[in-house]
């Protein structure tokens, strides 16, 4: 049995993909959720499908590289809830390129969602889960966070980044989980962050043709997220059986 029931968890980029996924998952389990992305109208309808099954959720306009919205996201999750279990900072890009191509705003707005996003939110929730003496943070890397793959300098870069800073914040702290969640290739909407289209089609076809379904990430944040607050799931690597 998950120990899920009324916690109050707040995901990042919920609006598709492991976001979505986690969503409804976690709803399944009844958590109380606050969703937040920039495509509202997607959250929208993510969240009368929720409440449709008898779950709880509030949604909000997000963009994590603000980092006055995330403090917002935090605070009106808390003033709808009276207090924050759990942050999945889920959101991310994935702007693939050569780095002699010179992508330098793509490079940007990689270390801006990927890494920036997930340090906004550890930096919004950790005074509430502070005073709380309690929380969970629980961060999606990824496999490009362990290993580094062509044409995925800058991703890995800020992949690795949120690994390291994962582990720093678990040692540092007594009360707060933390878990690293490690996927490897999943079906979403991820690559189409990829501007060069032969790049793209080069991407989906031949690295990613053995995809897992969203929903197994969202299982295995479920399951982190579930079990007994004296047990901390310090990182899950999850990748399709075939993936090399
Ligand atoms: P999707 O593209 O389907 O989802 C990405 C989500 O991030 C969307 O909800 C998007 O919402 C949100 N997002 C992007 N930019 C911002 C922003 N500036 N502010 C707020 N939200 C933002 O891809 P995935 O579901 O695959 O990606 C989720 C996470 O999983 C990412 O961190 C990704 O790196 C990681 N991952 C994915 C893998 C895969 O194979 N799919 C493998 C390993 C890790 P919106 O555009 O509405 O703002």
């Amino acid at each position: 049995m998950l120990n899920i029931e009324n916690k109050v968890i707040a995901i990042t980029g919920a609006s598709s993909g492991i976001g979505e996924a986690t969503a409804l998952r976690l709803a399944e389990h009844g958590a109380r959720l606050a969703l937040g992305a920039r495509r509202t109208d997607r959250l929208d309808a993510l969240a009368a499908q929720i409440r449709e099954r008898g779950g709880e959720v509030i949604v909000q306009s997000l963009d994590v590289t603000r980092r006055e919205q995330v403090e917002a996201f935090i605070g009106n999750t808390v003033a709808a809830y009276g207090r924050l279990d759990v942050l999945v900072n889920n959101a991310g890009v994935m702007p693939l390129s050569r780095m002699t191509d010179l992508k330098v705003d793509e490079w940007e707005r990689t270390v801006d969602v990927n890494l920036k996003g997930v340090l906004f939110g550890i930096g919004a929730a950790l005074p509430v889960m502070q005073t709380q003496q309690a929380g969970h943070i629980v961060n999606v890397s990824s496999v490009a966070g362990r290993h580094v793959y062509p044409l995925a300098a800058v991703y890995c870069a800020s992949k690795f980044a949120v690994h390291a800073l994962s582990e720093g914040l678990r040692q540092e702290s007594q009360f707060l989980r933390v878990t690293i969640i490690s996927p490897g290739a999943v079906a979403s909407e991820l690559t189409s962050t990829i501007s060069d289209p032969a790049m793209k089609k080069e991407v989906d076809e031949v690295f990613r043709k053995d995809l897992l379904p969203a929903d197994a990430i969202a299982r295995a944040i479920a399951y982190a997220i579930g079990q007994p607050d004296d047990v901390d799931v310090n990182e899950l690597v999850v990748r399709p059986t075939l993936q090399a």
